[in-house]
């Protein structure tokens, strides 16, 4: 017989140096993961067998065998589902195959030896776990409809064989040679309690095959989902949400329903404590599984759910659908559009509930995946309104989350608009300076930070009728609202500003100055500490949604903006008298063009000529400490 030695790759050896040395302490979790994917074996065949009924060979009482040997300290884990060719043994045993695996060893880069161990029951290692308990593995196997049989065989430590083999009917033989230490995993009593705790909720029958010929299955054995919620412990739904989302966090809410009615199905889902690292990766494939009538038909299907709920994992399982459906024929098909409102509208109200009734919690959930709910207030119409009354802020006025009805409470007499500002941090934002004159008045301004709010606001538009308006576009318009302070009314005073002529005077010269740099130069009434700041126009768009446009080169160019000045600023005051008495003065040319980089650098903008900011800088502050 000849026997091809391989080496793994690179990443996996790593992998299995840090397994097979790992002192982490709960061992167990292998045969979870080996009966795992002997179940998920089982599915596939199952699904691949509906078009093609031959591939059972009749063989369809889908099963996991354990068989021990505590003479010569072996542990089989079997199954009849749908094998492995050559092929198949070299992509899925010798490289890192999927996606919690590859987490692990990326996070391994980052940490020292003895936090690695702990990450391994973090992200599970799935098959590599086996080598925590064994010395020697040997995977027999044969994939269903194919006539050759492979032995994959390894101790762990870089190398492995593949060679032809013998088998009986098709399906995985894995057999463990235990390390002395490990005996106890041939013992019936270890072996039973093990898979009652991870695997009581794998719908096929786990069986431990006994000398006497009386095996004992060791499971509940149907799918956990079929069975009554009042049947079903909170440990064996947070099992089940593990192994099916592969997930390593508890989920925050289970939801366990019957959907009766024009369609019928059964809905177990789960919302996640943590966001799933992969959230954004464009190819993501969700963990929202689809059966028909227990029949496993695909995992991640896109017309299940809306995409701003693809955090969602869990068990849709549905009487209307034909089991002889392919996954080409679900696209479009009317019956999954109904299960997926149906799903959308179910969801909606838990979180609406959830929002009311534990609102730490909601919110927790909202710093997890606001964002990515927010995508729905532009991609979902029919349920926009339900999402933006969801929806948290941040804001000026509070420290933790506020919704859009509660801003509404707060606004001020003869405000129309609710305000906001979009920038990177909330703590930067704070700081801009186009808030001083909102400040001032007590208006509050929401701060928002994710790259989405960019996209859904000008979709949007209103809340309760009322326009949401950018601090930082068009004009400020707070002269109209009435301010709550009464020490204010002396910022009103005209007396405290330049004067118009004079202050007409400097716009025009800084005007003259800066040329096309500048879209206009005007009198500010949303700056009461500041100098200056940019906006940009009330047709342009939204200064940092531009921005934004830029970095994902949607746009070219960053359109020329309107540079305000605060005639109520010792400096413009000092800058417009001189502009009265005499416009060409030098000095008003780089004021001009030092309060523009000044301006960009609240921004928090590059300056297009660093060089000349300095120079101008240095000329200014030498003729201030006099020569
Ligand atoms: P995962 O189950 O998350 O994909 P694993 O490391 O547990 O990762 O397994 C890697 C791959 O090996 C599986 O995706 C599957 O393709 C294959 N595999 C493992 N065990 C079996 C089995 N008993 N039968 C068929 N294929 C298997
Ligand atoms: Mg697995």
């Amino acid at each position: 017989m000849t026997e091809e030695k391989m080496r793994f790759e690179a990443e996996v050896s790593r992998l299995l140096d840090i397994v097979v040395h790992s002192l982490y302490s709960n061992k167990d979790i292998f045969l979870r993961e080996l009966i795992s994917n002997a179940s998920d074996a089982c599915d596939k065949l199952r699904y691949e067998a509906i078009a093609k009924p031959e591939l059972l060979a009749g063989d369809s009482e889908f099963k996991v065998r354990l068989l021990t040997d505590n003479v010569r300290n072996v542990l089989t884990i079997a199954d009849n589902g749908i094998g492995m060719n050559k092929t198949d043994l070299i992509e899925n045993l010798g490289t890192i195959a999927n996606s919690g695996t590859a987490k692990f060893v990326e996070a391994l880069s980052k940490s020292d030896k003895a936090k690695d161990v702990d990450l391994i029951g973090q992200f599970g290692v799935g098959f590599y776990s086996a080598f925590m308990v064994a010395g020697q593995v040997e995977v027999v196997t044969k994939k269903a409809g194919e006539d050759q049989a492979w032995k994959w065989s390894s101790d762990g430590k870089g190398e492995y064989t593949i060679a032809e083999a013998e088998m009986e009917g098709h399906g995985t033989q894995i057999t463990l040679h235990l390390t002395d230490d490990f005996k106890e995993f041939t013992e019936e009593h270890r072996l039973r309690h093990i898979v009652k705790t991870y695997s009581d909720h794998i719908g096929i029958p786990v069986v431990l095959m006994k000398a006497d010929g009386n095996d004992e299955t060791l499971n509940e054995a149907s799918a956990l989902w079929t069975r009554p919620k009042s049947d079903i412990t909170d440990e064996q739904y947070k099992e089940f949400y593990k192994h099916n989302s592969h997930a390593f966090d508890d989920p925050w809410k289970t939801i366990h329903y019957q959907a009766e009615g024009a369609i019928e199905y059964t809905g177990l889902l789960f919302l996640p404590t943590m966001r799933p690292f992969d959230l954004y990766d464009p190819a993501r494939k969700g963990h929202l599984k689809l059966y028909v009538r227990k029949v496993f038909i695909t995992e991640g299907a896109d017309d299940l759910l809306p995409p701003w709920l693809r955090f969602v994992s869990g068990v849709v399982d549905s009487q209307d659908l034909p089991l002889n459906i392919s996954r080409e024929m679900l696209q479009h098909n009317p019956v999954l559009t109904k299960i997926k409102n149906g799903l959308t509208k179910k969801l909606l109200s838990e979180l609406e509930t959830a929002s009311k009734k534990d609102s730490k919690g909601f919110e927790t959930f909202w710093e997890n995946f606001g964002s990515v709910v927010k995508e729905g207030l532009y991609e979902d119409y029919t349920n926009r309104d339900r999402i933006l009354k969801l929806a948290r802020f941040r804001s000026t006025h509070s420290d933790g989350w506020t919704t859009l009805a509660d801003y509404v409470t707060r606004m001020k007499d003869g405000q129309k608009a609710i305000y906001y500002i979009s920038g990177e941090d909330v703590d930067a934002l704070k700081r801009s300076p186009q808030l001083e004159g909102f400040a001032a008045k007590g208006i509050e301004v929401l701060l928002l930070t994710d790259p989405v709010d960019e996209f859904w606001l000008p979709s949007v538009g209103q809340f309760e009728e009322k326009d949401f308006k950018s601090v930082t576009r068009g004009g400020a318009d707070l002269a109209d609202v009435k301010s709550d302070d009464k020490d204010d009314a002396k910022d009103d005073k005209k007396d405290d500003a330049a004067s118009d002529a004079s202050l007409d005077a400097l716009i025009a010269s800084i005007k003259i100055a800066l040329g096309t740099n500048i879209k206009d130069v005007r009198e500010s009434d949303r700056l009461t500490s500041s100098a200056c700041c940019l906006i940009a126009d009330e047709t342009g768009m939204d200064l940092r949604m531009e921005r934004l446009m830029k970095q994902h080169n949607r746009v070219d160019e960053i359109s020329p903006r309107i540079l305000e000045i605060n005639p109520k600023h010792s400096l413009i005051k000092k800058l417009s008298d001189i502009a009265i008495k005499d416009a060409k003065t030098p000095i008003l040319h780089d004021a001009a063009l030092l309060l523009l980089d000044q301006a960009r650098i609240l921004e928090g903008e590059a300056l297009p000529d660093p060089v000349s900011f300095a120079r101008r800088l240095d000329l200014v502050m030498e003729k201030g400490l006099g020569s």
